[in-house]
Formats: C-alpha cells, structure tokens, sequence
C-alpha cells in the first residue's frame, strides 16, 4: 500500500493508472477509521480497479470556535486498517500545499447548505465542498464513496457534481452503527462513560419519530416536541436541533405524507453528535 503526500506524486499515479485504462474509486476521509469508514472503503474495492482513501483534517471545514485541534487523529493506526483492506493507496495531503498561502478560491452549494447543520455550522460545507472538489481534480475518481451519516453532506456533494457537470458517481452507503444502535462516529472517542449512556438518546429519538409516524401521527410539531422530552431526559444533552425535511430538498416538512428525513443534531457534554433515518408513513 503506497501512502502519498504530495499531490504531484499523486497525480503522477493516477495518470499512470488511466493510461491502463483503471478505474478509481475514492473515499475521503478525515481519518481515526472506525467500521463507518471501512464499509465505505469496501464499496469502494467492490467498484473500482484501484482504491484511493484520502486523509486530511480539512481546516477549512472547522469554525473558529470547532475542535480542529482536539480531532482524534492516529494515521499509523489508519494505515494498518486500510493495509488489511487491500487498498492500494492513502493520500495524505499536507495543509501547506491543499491550501498554500494566497489560496483564494471557494465552491458553495448555496441551496441545500441553508438549513440542518448549514444553519448552525456557517462556512461547513463550503470547506466541505471546496476540498472534496479539489481532492476530485487532484485524484480523478470514477466513483466517490460517502455516508449517509452525513447525510446533508452527501446531498450536498451530489448537487455540486450535478451543477458543475463533473463525471464522478456519487455512491452513498448506510449509516454503520455499534451493538447498540449509537452511529459510529470518529467524535464519539470524545464521550466518558456517562456520555456514552447518553449519546444512546439520538438513536432512541429516531426510533421514537418512526414508531410514531408508523403508528400515525402526521403533524412534525408534534414529533419533534417529543424527540425533544426523550432526548432532554437523558442528561448531559443539549438539542442543537431536531428537524423532520424532503429527504430530496431538506426544506422543512409540517405534514408527514410522504417519506421524510428525520436529522437530529444533539450536544452530549461538549461533544456534538449527529444522526438521522428516514421514515416513511
Ligand atoms: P469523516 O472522516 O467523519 O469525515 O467521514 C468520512 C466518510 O465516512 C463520510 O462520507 C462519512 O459520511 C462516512 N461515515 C462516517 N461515519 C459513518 C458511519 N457510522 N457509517 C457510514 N459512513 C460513515
């Protein structure tokens, strides 16, 4: 397995590989791999000829006051995971040269980016969009392999492909989640034993708006309203929010119809965990 720093290294091999005509399947990653990261890079190896997992803390997608520093980071322990997958190459960008210093070029979904995490995380995806375009230049995927854990984001990068016409496939895979429901998370290293108890809350909400919605109830107002008591009852909780929106458009929904989004994002402690599931009447 080839670890590549630089980005003419790498542009040099994925010249080398299409010129035989192979085709690349990607993962971006920002690293500390758990099982969430790994069903993403098995897809990938499933799709492609060649297996690229990019690694990079993306500085531009952290706010002033977010855990750019704190996030868990462990590239040798990585590396191990991604060996035993087969995957034929990690690219680790350096900061210095994704973002040298007069780098003064940005891509931003303007739409999709509005509410969810884009009401609370300003600049988010414009971080996220700018170095997934640029990681998509550098390496050239036929496929581009993400999760449905991040689900606006996923919604995000696909709209970005599709109104700047690029050839890359969008492939999004299922949120993978431990024994007990909790949706594997890099961030969730940064639970006590306390927290963990009730980071649980998030899944239970879930669960909760789709026994609800099963059993008929149709007015959001309603749902959320007890998302929220379940969630707050668990302590060391703060909802950031709870919204139920188009799985196509994320704009808020008031009547449950049709299938929904239903995205929670939740403060457990100083750790901010987010999930969501989609439920039909
Ligand atoms: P991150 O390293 O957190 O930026 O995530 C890299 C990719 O892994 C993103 O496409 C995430 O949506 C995906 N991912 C993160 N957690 C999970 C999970 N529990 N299940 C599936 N995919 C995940």
């Amino acid at each position: 397995m080839k670890i590549i720093e630089k980005i003419s290294e790498m542009k040099n091999l994925i010249r080398s590989w299409k010129e035989k005509k192979l085709r690349i399947a990607l993962v971006p990653t920002m690293g500390y791999l758990h099982e969430g990261h790994l069903s993403l890079v098995r897809k990938a190896k499933a799709l492609g000829d060649k297996t690229v997992v990019s690694i990079f803390v993306n500085p531009l997608q952290f706010g002033p006051k977010e855990d750019f520093r704190e996030y868990p980071r462990d590239l040798e322990r990585d590396k191990a995971l991604l060996e035993k997958e087969g995957v034929d190459t990690v690219f680790v960008p350096l900061a210095e040269e994704m973002y040298p210093s007069n780098f003064q070029t940005y891509v931003e979904v303007t739409q999709l980016t509005q509410g969810l995490c884009g009401a609370f995380r300003p600049g988010h995806f414009k971080g996220v969009t700018t170095v997934v375009l640029k990681l998509f230049n550098i390496i050239e995927p036929d496929w581009a392999i993400f999760g449905e854990k991040d689900y606006q984001q996923l919604k995000v990068i696909q709209q970005m492909v599709k109104d700047l016409n690029l050839e890359v496939k969008i492939i999004g895979c299922p949120t993978v989640r431990e024994k007990d429901g909790l949706a594997m998370s890099s961030r969730n290293t940064y639970l006590s034993s306390e927290e963990r108890i009730s980071a649980l809350s998030l899944y239970k909400a879930l669960n909760l708006a789709e026994e609800l919605i099963k059993r008929g109830e149709k007015e959001s107002k309603e749902i959320k309203k007890k998302l929220k008591e379940l969630i707050s009852s668990f302590p060391y909780t703060q909802v950031q929010y709870i919204e139920l929106v188009d799985p196509e458009t994320l704009e808020p929904v008031e009547k449950v119809e049709k299938p929904i989004l239903c995205a929670l994002a939740v403060w457990v402690g100083k750790t901010r965990l987010i999930d969501n599931k989609i439920i039909s009447p």
